[in-house]
């Protein structure tokens, strides 16, 4: 069971997503989510949660930095389990490379597919910095995975993940499990270390890097 801090009263709580015995708050905006959601023992030890409850308590909850936020809730978003929650605040802090990039609509795109299995990218999730794209992929298993550390069965896999287009490796910075019966799982905890891509992430890495020459070839045409 996760170990998390509740956002709003600093006392601790199992499920990032549960509501606090406490104080009662549940999270309802996406910022409450994603904040709920990186207060985690998936992130941090439990002394130092405690100290983030203390802080919480006092009047000083702890800031996502603006990187953490935007991928947590790009994740989110592309997950679609929170269709009816509060947006937040512009979330981007690059030039969006496509005019649909403000809109929170994921646009998927298969990148992948092994045997019944589909790996898509969310094109709307896309930021590119140099030879650098960060993106939001989505696996959907068929047939279901499995959570090992609770053995439900898994319909999809949201990873945001890192692609430097140049050096052909990856890294994938956040895993959100979306199980058969469509609730979301508590983050899985990832060390971001970069691997050559290579099959599946080797397809997603060419697909960033085609997409890449279009849109190079459609701005030279402006
Ligand atoms: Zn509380």
């Amino acid at each position: 069971m996760t170990v998390a801090v509740c956002y709003k009263c600093g006392a601790m709580k199992f499920g990032a997503f549960s509501a606090c015995k406490q104080c009662g708050a549940m999270p309802s905006s996406e910022d409450d989510y994603a904040l709920s959601l990186s207060i985690t023992d998936h992130y941090f030890d439990i002394s130092t949660l405690e100290e983030m409850g203390r802080n919480i308590a006092i009047g000083t909850p702890p800031h996502l930095d603006p990187e953490s936020r935007r991928n947590l809730i790009q994740m989110i978003r592309s997950s679609g389990m929170l269709e009816n929650t509060v947006k937040a605040e512009d979330i981007s802090d690059s030039v969006p490379e496509e005019q649909n990039a403000n809109t929170n609509r994921p646009e998927w795109v298969i990148v992948n597919e092994f045997g019944d299995s589909r790996t898509y990218v969310d094109r709307a999730s896309l930021q590119r910095n140099g030879s650098m794209v960060m993106a939001t992929v989505r696996y959907a298993l068929n047939p279901p995975g499995t959570d090992k550390r609770n053995g439900k069965p898994v319909k999809e896999m949201l990873m945001q993940e890192e692609y430097d287009i140049s050096a052909g490796r990856f890294r994938v910075h956040h895993i959100l499990l979306i199980y058969t019966d469509g609730t979301p799982s508590t983050p899985l905890l990832t060390e971001p270390t970069w691997c050559a891509a290579t099959a599946g992430n080797l397809k997603t890495l060419q697909f960033l890097s085609g997409l890449g020459t279009t849109i190079t070839e459609k701005q030279k045409a402006k």
